[in-house]
Formats: C-alpha cells, sequence, structure tokens
C-alpha cells in the first residue's frame, strides 16, 4: 500500500513517514501543494494524506483538482482544531475523511487503513484467499496454519496481491503501488521480489497447488 503525505510542517511529515513505514507502507512526501499535486497526478496512491494549509496550493484547491481530474484515490483532510468550516469545505472538496491537528499517530493508521480497505472488505481485517491468510495489522502470513515469515517488502507485495485475488497485475501496476516514488527500481526488482515470495508461500507447500503465477508477457496473478 502507498500513501502520499503532503504536510509543509518538515517535523509532522517526518514522523509520519518514519510511522508509516515502520507499518509496511510505502511512502512519498510533498512539502507543498503544487508539487503534492504533480506527485498524486503522475503516481499511482492508496491513500494521500493532505494537510490544508499548504504554499503554494492550499490542501481544498489540490483536492478539488483531483477530483476534477478524474483523482478518485481515498484522501485524508488534517486540519486545524476545531475549525469545523474547513472540514465541512474539505469534505465538499472531495476529501473521505479528516482528521483535527494534533492527533495521535494511532489514530491517524487507523483512518488511514480504514481508507485502504475496499467497500466489500469492510468486515475482514484478515485478507484469505485459498489457505493463505495475511493479517495487515500484526504483519502474521499463514499458509495451511503455518506461519510464514517475510520481509516488509515481501509483506507489502503479498498484502497487494492479496487485496487483488485473482487480478493480472503488471509490473507497472506492481511497482506503482508497493515501491515508492524514489526507489531503487532496476528492470528484475518484481521478479526478485516475486521469486524470493514464491519461494515462502508456494515452494515449501509442494502438495498444495501453487498460489503465485506467472502469466507470461502480462504479469502476475494470485490465486488458485
Ligand atoms: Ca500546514
Amino acid at each position: 500500500m502507498k500513501v502520499l503525505i503532503v504536510e509543509d510542517e518538515h517535523r509532522i511529515a517526518t514522523a509520519l513517514q518514519k510511522g508509516l513505514k515502520q507499518e509496511r507502507f510505502a511512502v512519498d512526501v510533498a512539502y507543498d501543494g503544487a508539487s503534492g499535486y504533480d506527485l498524486a497526478s503522475v503516481e499511482t496512491y492508496d491513500v494521500i494524506v493532505l494537510d490544508l494549509m499548504l504554499p503554494k496550493m492550499d490542501g481544498i484547491s489540490v483536492c478539488k483538482k483531483l477530483r476534477e481530474g478524474g483523482n478518485h484515490t481515498p484522501i485524508l483532510m488534517l486540519t486545524a482544531k476545531n475549525q469545523v468550516r474547513d472540514r465541512v469545505s474539505g469534505l465538499d472538496a472531495g476529501a473521505d475523511d479528516y482528521l483535527s491537528k494534533p492527533f495521535a499517530f494511532e489514530e491517524l493508521l487507523a483512518r488511514v487503513r480504514a481508507l485502504t480497505r475496499r467497500p466489500q472488505k469492510m468486515t475482514e481485517t484478515t485478507l484469505k484467499v485459498s489457505d493463505l491468510t495475511l493479517d495487515p495489522k500484526s504483519f502474521e502470513v499463514t499458509r495451511a496454519g503455518k506461519s510464514v515469515q517475510l520481509s516488509s517488502k515481501e509483506f507489502a507485495l503479498l498484502e497487494y496481491f492479496m487485496r487483488n485475488p485473482n487480478t493480472i497485475l503488471s509490473k507497472e501496476q506492481l511497482i506503482s503501488h508497493v515501491w515508492n516514488y524514489d526507489a531503487d527500481i532496476l528492470p528484475n526488482t518484481v521478479e526478485v521480489y516475486v521469486k524470493k515470495l514464491r519461494e515462502k508461500i508456494d515452494v515449501p507447500f509442494a502438495d498444495k497447488e501453487p498460489l503465485l503465477h506467472t502469466i507470461r508477457g502480462f504479469g502476475y496473478k494470485l490465486g488458485v
């Protein structure tokens, strides 16, 4: 899952970036509204955390402009404490949720998680594909009841596959949802990680159906 933080207060931006990275999110940061808008326009994010008061372009304008351009990425707006008018104009501009400053990181995390969940999966916390399970909160992964140990990047990749089961995902899609904008992506990065993942979720379970499939010329698919 990939998050864009648009926040001009470096202290807050850095704390959020650090916290979200620890929770296995890929994170990009923009320090003003204009560059936030630019990044959101060229990159694909699962959630945008958007401060209201920003230099160059305020949060409301960024939000409106994205929505007018057909970008429907969930937006969590950060507003000043008790500014009812700000919250209303944020939601009117197309934001999905808001959070008043100051806030606890846990609350932001809960809101971000709620926004990354697809509507039909609202009730589930644990993702399940065949006998493979992944708990986004505890980072636990099991196959056939056995615990599977993954690195953060392998976990992030598997989570994206499990949120899109039985769907062919191209390398470009995987890169744009799992890696940072400035990450070192080599032409075979995705292949390398898919191989690592396969060695952990399929290879040790030779008596079961493999779950991670290569679709030649198109990409990869997780499913039975
Ligand atoms: Ca600000």
